[in-house]
């Protein structure tokens, strides 16, 4: 080797947006490993089914969040964000959630 060790890999850039997602970069708890490295939480999540909008990590709703037995909503899709439910859609994740809280 020789020489001091400067380059030290301190960001660990998340693979789809180059954000660092090291300790400190305020991304760092909501990383995810993938396989080419690390994935912050805003680009590892679902893409909407119908909107087709990157959702972050954790926060796509699905049919069970609805008080649904399915595993689809009526239209099919199964992982969509809050914006994109419909009104009974919503109302149903809303009362799912407050009986859950
Ligand atoms: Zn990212
Ligand atoms: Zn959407």
């Amino acid at each position: 080797m020789g020489g001091l060790m400067t380059v030290i890999h301190t960001e660990d850039p998340c693979v789809h947006c180059g954000n660092p997602t090291a300790f400190g970069s305020g991304r760092f708890v909501n990383r995810i490993p993938v396989e080419e490295g690390w994935g912050c939480a805003d680009c590892t999540g679902y893409e909407c089914d119908r909107c087709d909008k990157q959702i972050y990590l954790d926060a796509e709703i699905t049919p069970e969040q609805c008080g649904m037995d399915n595993d689809e909503f009526s239209d099919g899709h199964r992982h969509v964000c809050e914006s994109c439910l419909t009104a009974h859609e919503s109302s149903q994740y809303h009362s799912e959630s407050e009986s859950i809280i």
